[in-house]
């Protein structure tokens, strides 16, 4: 019994470790770069002999838990950044890791404000995917590219509506382009 009670506070407090490392990171950092590794809490949990079922990606089911197949391999990835770069006009938007997403909003139109909306359009994608990813694993909840394109679309308007100066922005014109207004 204690030590069944110990495996299981290892295993959370190394999922927590992982939830808090990869957040704290991309929110408190905003660094991505900084997470371009192929650490995983599943890949750890097996380094430390844990039994943790399946190791590939939640979302596609293939290839394995991590940074860098999540955010740049992964089928359900690549499909949001093909919307997402269509969305922005942006060149196709092939990534190998996550610097080369970091890159992407250089080629944006509209000047300084395009470049700075399709930055942190960027950022809300890898936000939404990472959440999608989390609920898959903790709470079972299958998704779709769909719902992660949907996901961003809502979750950016609402940044740039209420964190920038365009406070008038038009929900069916940002649904067309989120540059619409530059
Ligand atoms: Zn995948």
């Amino acid at each position: 019994m204690l030590n069944r009670m110990k495996n299981v506070i290892s295993v959370l407090s190394l999922i927590l470790f992982g939830f808090y490392h990869v957040i704290s990171t991309m929110i408190l950092h905003w660094n991505l770069p900084a997470i371009n590794c192929s650490h995983t809490v599943k890949s750890e949990l097996v380094k430390r002999n844990v039994h943790v079922g399946s190791v590939h990606c939640p979302l596609c089911d293939s290839g394995d838990d991590s940074v860098v197949h999540l955010f740049a391999a992964c089928s359900v990835a690549q499909e949001v950044w093909s919307a997402i770069g269509h969305w922005c006009r942006l060149s196709p938007i092939i990534a190998f890791d996550v610097t080369d997403l970091l890159q992407t909003f250089k080629g944006a139109e509209g000047g300084k404000w395009g470049k700075i909306i399709a930055h942190d359009i960027i950022m809300v994608s890898c936000w939404c995917i990472w959440r999608a990813r989390n609920e898959s694993v903790f709470q079972d909840k299958k998704t779709s590219d769909r719902i992660v394109i949907a996901n961003i679309t809502r979750l950016a308007f609402l940044w740039c509506k209420h964190r920038s100066k365009f406070k008038d922005l038009s929900w069916e014109n940002w649904l067309k382009s989120p540059l619409y207004m530059l």
